[in-house]
């Protein structure tokens, strides 16, 4: 990636708040900063930001922040996010007297393609010495290429209202953009998942569903507090959401449909299917998308949970009892801060607890991997689960090894171990593991499980 070096600026904070109207720009500009900076992170692209909270920086802090990332460089670029106001609609990028417009147009380009307008690219002088930049963030930043992304307006109930609306789909077109810029391929894989909530949800809910921490979810989308309201879209970092993974893949000299399709483990066919080719002829330059061949990971929306509604006497750890789960558990699938119930109280109850015969899928699991783990084979699991296809559902229940089966063998004179494992058709160690035998000592009347 050339050596780039990304620094993330949100504009504005505390005290300035920045252009208010129907929403205030210091906290978009947060959470699209936030977003960004999360993103490039996972891409591996080496990053900083110069605010992650709602805190005001001087001017001149703010410069000290951007010049001490990475150094007073021109392979450093930043990205000022910001909103506008005034009395327009669109976004607008600013950059430096001392670059093009490339990236600047790049980021208008992808803005574009989530549906938001495109008002301008310019470069803005100051009044009183018309060879310098009018803002500071490309004035008093050295050699690094700044640009200044407005991403709407505040002021104007159209551009406010997608802005709230779609603020991660525009922060994703940043991602796009920058990654673009500096050579980074931009496929699916890394790309957060966005999850609306439902009712019944809760941050911990929702961090179990796709294996991530609470603390990540908090910090992808810069919650504050444990709170969520039913239909808010919430980023989910890190998760690959195998179901779209195209890559996007752009011809380069010397390329054919075969070299290509060999290169990323797929037909030809396939290839021209997906990009409606009818001829086998490609372009340099030419864009095209590839399937990539992974096992499908489809988001469960349906966690095996039911509802308990408290009642007179109950305390977290009777019901926990009740339903054979832990209090924690109890605790944290309810999000509860104390252990005071209230009646009426309706709690989640995880009706599936995981156990040796079974096991519930979690992100980034293949039968592969889970067989690996249980010591079982993928063939059994397939059997076990009546699985068709390698296809995998987080949240999905499996069935690991079969349920013992309750065959009751009760001893007899003369019998050992070994002579009823022959009888049985089983082994001797079976047969100790089944009824927790520690030695191969047996009385007559014992009742042996098989
Ligand atoms: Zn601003």
């Amino acid at each position: 990636m050339n050596g780039k070096k990304i620094v993330i600026d949100a504009g504005h904070g505390g005290s300035d708040p920045g252009a208010t109207g129907n929403i205030i720009e210091k906290e978009y500009n947060l959470k699209i900063a936030n977003y960004i900076y999360n993103r490039l992170k996972e891409f591996g692209v080496p990053v900083a930001i110069t605010r992650t909270t709602d805190e005001y920086i001087s001017p001149n802090d703010r410069v000290k922040r951007i010049l001490n990332a990475f150094g007073n460089n021109n392979d450093v670029i930043v990205l000022s996010n910001h909103l506008n106001a005034g009395g327009g609609t669109g976004a607008e990028v600013v950059y430096a007297l001392r670059n093009n417009d490339t990236l600047s147009k790049l980021i208008l380009e992808e803005l574009s393609k989530e549906g938001q307008s495109i008002r301008k690219w310019y470069q803005r002088r100051l009044p009183s010495d018309p060879s310098k930049d009018y803002y500071f963030i490309h004035r008093n930043t050295g050699r690094t290429e700044p640009v200044l992304i407005e991403y709407g307006f505040v002021d104007n109930a159209k551009d406010a209202n997608f802005i709230k609306n779609n603020w991660q789909d525009l922060a994703e077109a940043t991602v796009r953009a920058i990654l673009t810029y500096i050579g980074v391929p931009y496929d699916k894989v890394g790309e957060n998942s966005i999850y609306v909530v439902k009712s019944g949800d809760s941050l911990y809910s929702i961090a179990k569903k796709f294996n991530v921490s609470v603390d990540s979810l908090k910090s992808a989308n810069n919650l504050q507090n444990n709170l969520i309201r039913i239909n808010q879209k919430l980023v989910i970092p890190g998760f690959t959401d195998n179901t779209n993974s195209n890559i996007n893949y752009i011809v380069q000299r010397g390329d054919t449909l075969y070299s290509i399709a060999s290169k990323y483990n797929t037909t030809i066919n396939d290839i021209k299917t997906l990009n409606n080719l009818t001829s086998n002829i490609l372009s340099i330059g030419q864009n095209l998308k590839i399937p990539a061949k992974k096992e499908e990971i489809i988001i469960d929306e349906n966690m095996p949970i039911s509802n308990y509604t408290v009642k007179v006497g109950d305390t977290i750890s009777t019901i926990a009892d009740n339903y054979n789960i832990s209090v924690t558990d109890l605790i944290n699938y309810n999000n509860l801060t104390d252990y005071e119930l209230y009646v009426g109280q309706i709690l989640k109850i995880p009706t599936i607890k995981e156990n040796n015969n079974v096991y519930i899928v979690k992100r980034g699991d293949t039968l592969y991997s889970i067989a690996r783990q249980f010591n079982t084979t993928i063939d059994n699991l397939k059997r076990l689960n009546n699985l068709d296809g390698n296809n995998l559902q987080i949240g999905q229940t499996l069935i690991i090894e079969e349920v013992p089966t309750n065959n009751t063998y009760i001893v007899k004179r003369g019998d050992t171990l070994y002579s009823i494992a022959r009888e049985l058709n089983t082994t001797v160690n079976e047969l100790k593991r089944l009824n927790n035998l520690n030695s191969n000592i047996i009385s007559i009347n014992q009742e042996l499980k098989y």
